[in-house]
């Protein structure tokens, strides 16, 4: 096999080089590093002797030669030197390579791992850098025409077999599993090649192997040929199940129901997780985060706006790093990955040095040199046969418009729509959507999130359409090309054919009318077969959303988010404001019980003006109660407002995340303090207020039968429940399997809750997502809920749900469901 000598200026640089590429070879290939000057006060350097002697113990170790690959200048030469210093029989195994060192390296390792020559080594690494020219010419405009060599020697001829392999590592066929495939291919005589779509490489050369930019949920075709290719098509086949030698975390499969899943284009069908139900057909428009109004000056201070450029370079990056660790904690790494790649194409200067150009050339303003340069490149993006690559456009536009908007110093826009769309976004605020038109919006298509994400949770409280956590759907999607959606699939076309546009059209039209014809389904009360009444109620997040539940058929709000009054502005709404709101809403339902939840941030819930903390885990820290408790001003307005307003009307208040029964004695205490302040002052205030809380901890399930002492009512949040349940974020795509709220565990932990306040006597609701999935209804009769509160367009189906069951099958159902071993055995129940 072949060795490896490391020559660098920084022992620490050739080390660090060495480690990575004997991990990714696994300490299969010889290797030292010969790096520095062994002087304490002066380290850097390179010393002839020092590489001499690296390359002789190499030598000894590694019958196929030995490849020397150095970073620059005086390494050059002193390797020079060393090699005239040694004998002439290892003199003669030794090759000086001027491949790039850390590409260079790896890319040889790799190389010489599976048995290839010093030549057919040196040659891969001499075009490793080709990999990455290539894979940032959009970006740089440089070409590379060397093509990397085959690796080593192969046969031809002999037996022919092929394969199919789904890519699910996350990152795809990253540098990692990259190399234990070079190196799986390698073992065997037989040609072995890979082929992505209509590029094919050799999978001995790690370098045609990186170039075909394999990616999660690309299909390979792997074919062997020769005399051992059945053996080396089994080795592959278990190299492939061993998830290319990952771990399972860098694994990512397509999850079969409900979640988002990576941009699987097939025939020009994007498919995501199904966020809320409907059909829509029309020209996307593609939000990028606003751009803001760009003017061309000339100027003379070209220094100038190349500082400026710089310094806005500089924040965006900032700003992008605190998006990035934001998103980790809230979304999980994967949904955060994206701000990696943005990172890294701000932080490449290519961009900024063509804008700098532009500036001096054109003598014009950083603003309009950088949107140029910004527009030609994510043009060069769009141009590419490559799906992945075209996806990188939307990534150019969205970093690249934070730089700009740090330019023009303008902040976030909301989204304004001049005629019906389907709105496409890398992702949307909750703040996002509650502003949407809703006369124009056709349907919403997010590239990142859960199906009990915000995003998605409004659009179905809105009756939107929605794909949520499409992928890069941003990057295949041209603003105005045409759209099909179905949002009980999770399906979009892009550009369909004018049969598909009618097909939608009609189907759009029929899912309307039949919505309006739930509506008068939904208005008449829900009794089951021997006439239980079961309350059902709707989820609000905004006083305006009152009316639009009612229509439905609610029999009053189950939950007003009150948070959503808080987000996307610049200070907390004073007490009068809130007052208003909550007069508003309850006026608005004429009388029947309102349910207004106290302010629940943090977790992914972070409003800017409020200090919220910085946290490592932030679903598991200051939010709900938590977060008010510790900021009593914040917490004592809403409270006055919310005993004013139910002084007026039928005002009922909830208390989310409560954990224990003595937090919960200190918030009534909170607000007794509160009611006696507001009774002082003259207020009127009411009698008795009904007061709740959620159940959304698993510690509150443990205590519940405590809890039901001190409150008049529970409602269940499934959302949170599940993921504190199932140790799976809500929010994240990977583990979306996981978070399934019909898993026969978050079911037993409803019924301990539904036992505990019956046997207290208070009432039970549920107000999370499951309560408004009318199939699971008999289910959560079954276990014992009173009341069920959902988003509007779910109310008709529910209440239809009801009028067709008996309490008697209900409850044998959910003794079953309990027993059943995974959510996808109650599902079978449920059908
Ligand atoms: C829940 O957790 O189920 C719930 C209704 O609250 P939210 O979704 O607002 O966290
Ligand atoms: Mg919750």
């Amino acid at each position: 096999m072949v060795g490896l000598v490391i020559v660098s200026h920084s022992q620490t640089l050739a080390q660090g080089v060495l480690e990575l590429a004997e991990q990714m070879t696994r300490g299969s290939v010889v290797m030292e590093a010969a790096g520095g000057i062994d002087d304490p006060d002066n380290p850097i350097g390179t010393d002839p002797m020092k590489v001499m002697a690296a390359i002789e113990s190499v030598a000894a170790q590694s019958e196929d030669g030995v490849l020397v690959i150095m970073d620059l200048g005086s390494a050059l030469m002193s390797a020079e030197t060393a090699l005239d210093f040694l004998p002439d029989e290892i003199k003669e195994k030794v090759l000086l390579c001027s491949a790039p060192i850390v590409e260079g390296t790896m890319a040889a390792a790799v190389q010489a791992s599976v048995g290839a020559s010093l030549k057919e080594v040196s040659n891969e690494a001499g075009a490793a850098l080709g990999v990455k020219i290539q894979q940032l010419a959009p970006i740089t405009g440089e070409t590379f025409s060397s093509t990397p060599e085959a690796g080593p020697a192969t046969e031809t001829g002999g037996e022919e077999l092929s394969m199919e392999l789904l890519i699910v590592n996350k990152m795809g066929l990253h540098a990692r599993p990259a190399a234990n495939l070079v190196s799986t291919a390698g073992k065997f005589k037989s040609e072995v090649t890979v082929r992505k779509a209509d590029k094919s490489a050799s999978a001995k050369s790690i370098n045609q192997v990186a170039l075909l930019a394999v990616k999660n949920g690309d299909t390979i075709t792997v074919t062997v040929c020769g005399t051992d290719a059945e053996e080396a098509l089994e080795a592959l086949k278990a190299l492939h199940e061993d998830n290319f030698g990952e771990r399972d975390e860098d694994i990512l499969v397509a999850p079969q129901e409900t979640a988002a899943a990576p941009t699987s284009v097939v025939d020009g069908v994007i498919t995501g997780a199904p966020g809320s139900a409907g059909y829509a057909v029309g020209p996307a428009y593609v939000h990028q985060a606003s751009l803001p109004e760009v003017k061309k000056a000339q100027i003379s201070d070209t220094g100038a706006e190349t500082q400026k450029l710089d310094s806005a370079i500089a924040d965006a990056l900032k700003e992008i790093k605190t998006l990035q660790k934001e998103t980790e904690k809230t979304a999980g790494k994967a949904n955060a990955a994206i701000f990696e790649v943005h990172g890294l194409i701000l932080g490449d200067r290519e961009m900024r040095d063509r804008a700098v150009a532009e500036i001096e050339k054109q003598k014009v303003n950083a603003e309009f040199a950088w949107l140029e340069v910004m527009n030609a490149v994510a043009d060069g993006y769009r141009k590419l046969d490559d799906s992945y690559m075209q996806a990188r456009a939307a990534d150019v536009l969205d970093c690249g418009g934070r730089v700009l908007r740090i330019l023009c110093g303008s902040g976030d826009h909301g989204i304004v729509l001049d005629k019906e769309a389907v709105i496409v976004a890398h992702d949307l605020s909750p703040s996002d959507v509650a502003g949407l038109d809703l006369k124009k919006v056709l349907a919403v298509i997010t590239e990142v999130g859960g199906v009990t994400s915000h995003a998605a949770i409004l659009s179905r409280s809105m009756g939107i359409p929605a794909v949520i956590g499409a992928g890069e759907a941003a990057g295949h999607i041209k603003n105005g090309s045409t759209i099909a959606l179905d949002g009980f699939s999770g399906k979009i076309w892009v550009s369909p054919d004018r049969a598909v546009q009618k097909e939608f059209a009609e189907k759009r039209f029929a899912w309307l009318a039949e919505r309006e014809e739930a509506k008068k389904k939904g208005a008449a009360p829900a009794k089951t077969l021997e006439g239980t009444e079961i309350m059902v109620m709707g989820n609000i997040g905004v006083p305006a959303d009152a009316p639009r539940v009612l229509e439905y058929g609610a029999e009053g709000v189950g939950l007003f988010r009150t948070e959503f009054l808080f987000q996307d502005r610049d200070q907390a709404p004073d007490e009068e404001e809130q007052y208003a709101a909550y007069v508003e809403a309850a006026e608005a339902m004429k009388g029947k019980p309102v349910i207004i939840r106290t302010l629940d941030i943090g977790g992914d819930k972070q409003i800017k003006y409020l200090d919220m903390p910085i946290e490592d885990n932030p679903f598991l820290g200051e939010r709900g109660v938590r977060f008010c408790m510790a900021r009593p001003e914040l917490f004592r307005t809403q409270i006055r407002a919310l005993l004013r307003a139910a002084a007026e009307q039928n005002i009922w208040i909830m208390f989310p995340m409560i954990s224990d029964a003595q937090e919960l004695e200190e918030v009534l205490q909170f607000r007794d303090g509160i009611r006696d302040e507001l009774a002082a002052e003259g207020y009127r205030t009411a009698e008795k207020v009904k007061t709740g809380i959620m159940i959304e901890v698993p510690s509150a399930v443990a205590v519940a039968d405590k809890l039901a002492e001190r409150c008049d009512f529970f409602s269940i949040g499934t959302n949170d429940l599940t993921q504190y349940v199932m140790a799976a974020d809500r929010g994240n795509a990977s583990v979306s399997k996981l978070c399934d709220s019909l898993n026969p565990a978050v079911l037993r932990m409803i019924s301990i809750t539904c036992d505990a306040a019956a046997k207290a006597g208070i009432e039970v609701g549920m107000c999370g997502e499951l309560a408004g999935n009318s199939k699971a209804l008999p289910l959560l009769l079954g276990l014992g809920l009173d009341e069920l509160s959902m988003n509007g367009p779910a109310i008709p189906d529910v209440k239809e749900a009801i009028r067709s069951v008996t309490m008697e099958d209900c409850l044998n159902l959910a003794v079953k469901a309990m027993k059943a071993k995974s959510g996808d055995e109650v599902r079978k129940l449920l059908k």
